[in-house]
């Protein structure tokens, strides 16, 4: 286990930005830390980084507790905070350097993280002269120095144009080959489009931590048929675990189940059973970002 939060609970004055909140996350996993603004995401990671304490509960990170052994979470560690402060007129490399200093690391290691997020052709230039999406490649780089085995990115994207966007997501799915990434993000598609698995915090308290296909799996199950000819809606509703029925054109139904079985077959033996054909069948999973705002909706 590379991640654990057991039970944490902080509270700012009399507000409770993070209620009971556990979960684990195994080495060489990328997992998306989801949740709209406020929701707590940012608290969670400073905790996870030893950057604040919790207010109750456990971090383990790599082995080691958060709060009795912080130096060597933070060893194991690479962080990039939500706004990563940067030196405007310091160079890349110049900025580079200094942390590497910090981190003690080898010089030929500056060469190399330089390399690996891609900035060799923006080294030589000042900071304040890069787009915001070389800006956090600099940030990502220097979370990377002392080459942790874990990577907590709070909103890498978040401000990106479309295409700097799908290139940090790159990035973050090539470093996500050798580390352990947790990455937060508001935006759902986001955490489609990187990673395999999604925790959802909403108001401090976790609602959902699951494999992305399960999610889209979650419950109801669509599926849209084609049949050789016009039905009755009252024949289809024979089918067992039926809860919707909707004839989107001429032969053609969006069918909903509750359940978690593969209908396919059930529909197949239907149709047989009703003298029908079965033309066509697929599944429809209901759109992750209409999940995810009837989850974290109030
Ligand atoms: P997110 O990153 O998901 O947007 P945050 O972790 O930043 O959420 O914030 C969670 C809640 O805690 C918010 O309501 C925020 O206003 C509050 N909060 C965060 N940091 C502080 C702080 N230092 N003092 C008081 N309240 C805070
Ligand atoms: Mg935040």
């Amino acid at each position: 286990m590379s991640i654990v939060v057991e039970n944490i609970t902080k509270t700012y004055g009399n507000q409770k930005a993070l209620d009971g909140v556990s979960f684990s996350i195994n080495s060489g996993e990328i997992v998306g830390f989801l949740g709209p603004n406020g929701a707590g995401k940012s608290t969670m990671m400073k905790i996870i980084t030893t950057y604040i304490n919790p207010t109750d509960g456990v971090v383990i990170v790599n082995g080691h507790q958060v709060d009795t052994e912080p130096l060597l979470v933070k060893q194991s560690v690479g962080y990039l905070p939500e706004h990563n402060p940067l030196y405007l007129d310091m160079y890349v490399k110049e900025y580079i350097q200094f942390n590497a200093a910090i981190h003690k690391v080898s010089k030929t290691r500056i060469q190399e993280v330089i390399e690996q997020v891609g900035l060799t052709p923006e080294a030589h230039k000042k900071i304040g002269q890069l787009s915001k999406g070389y800006r956090q490649r600099v940030g990502i780089a220097t979370a990377l120095l002392h080459d942790p085995e874990v990577l907590i990115l709070d909103e890498p994207t978040t401000g990106l144009d479309p295409n700097q966007l799908v290139e940090i997501r790159d990035l973050i799915k090539e470093i996500g080959k050798t580390k352990t990434v947790l990455f937060s993000t508001h935006i759902m598609q986001e955490v489609e489009a990187v990673c395999d698995r999604v925790i959802i915090i909403n108001k401090g308290k976790l609602i959902v931590d699951k494999k992305l296909n399960e999610l889209k799996n979650n419950e109801q199950q669509v599926l849209e048929v084609e049949f050789d000819l016009r039905i009755e809606e009252q024949l289809l509703k024979t089918i067992p675990h039926l809860t919707k029925a909707v004839n989107v054109f001429d032969t053609t139904w969006q069918l909903t189940f509750n359940t978690q079985e593969d209908m396919r077959s059930t529909v197949f033996d239907f149709a047989h059973d009703n003298g029908l054909k079965l033309l066509q069948s697929s599944q429809k999973n209901q759109d992750l970002e209409s999940l995810f705002r009837s989850l974290t909706k109030a």
